[in-house]
């Protein structure tokens, strides 16, 4: 019983806490690892895709399978572009039975749609969007890994998206990510192209 209280009243001050947020650009890691702790990891979105991989999660992956990053790259992931940025990804694996299409499943996904990775899966798949920040934490990766003022193509690439009409949060408007207007217009006419 006494049990039971607890658990309802750690729902219930979880429940606070995602009604109290409001994520920024500016919110910390550990508050979005937070939010991302309802994942049930029931394997659906590894179904259908797989995380982004960034500098950190190759190098952390190459040592938990105890092989070189080159390998891990040839055998076990794929490039992607995202906003201009050259990434990997688990490969995405089409299989006969048409289940995981139009993506294919991740590699790392058994057929209990289990992670093989768990311990050293990527920081991606560790931020969950099944919950009702879950766009936000998308843009919030987004804005935190991929667009780089210092990297004009991605700010070009955000303007992009904003324009077709991509949910943004605080801190992430054009002239926040570069306040000297002069330079903004510069990246956006192409006049200053890395
Ligand atoms: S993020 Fe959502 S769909 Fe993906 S494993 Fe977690 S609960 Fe399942
Ligand atoms: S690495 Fe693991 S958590 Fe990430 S998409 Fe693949 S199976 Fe899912």
């Amino acid at each position: 019983m006494k049990l039971r209280k607890v658990t309802e009243e750690m729902k219930e001050g979880m429940n606070d806490f995602h009604d109290y947020i409001n994520i920024s650009i500016h919110t910390p890691l550990e508050t979005i690892k937070k939010l991302s702790e309802n994942c049930k990891k029931c394997g659906h979105c590894c179904s259908y895709g797989s995380g982004l991989m960034l500098k950190d999660d190759i190098k952390k992956l190459a040592s938990f399978l105890k092989i070189s990053e080159d390998k891990l790259k040839k055998k076990y992931l794929e490039p992607v572009t995202r906003f201009g940025v050259s990434l990997f990804r688990p490969k995405l694996i089409k299989t006969k039975d048409k289940e995981h299409l139009p993506y294919g499943r991740c590699i790392f996904l058994t057929e209990n749609k289990e992670c093989k990775i768990q311990k050293a899966k990527p920081l991606q798949c560790k931020l969950t969007t099944c919950n009702k920040h879950g766009t936000d934490i998308g843009v919030w990766f987004n804005l935190n890994y991929l667009i780089d003022p210092k990297n004009p193509e991605t700010i070009r690439q955000w303007d992009l998206y904003l324009k077709s009409g991509g949910r943004n949060i605080p801190g992430g408007k054009l002239n926040e990510l570069i306040p000297d207007e002069k330079r903004l217009e510069k990246i956006l006419n192409y006049n200053i192209i890395r």
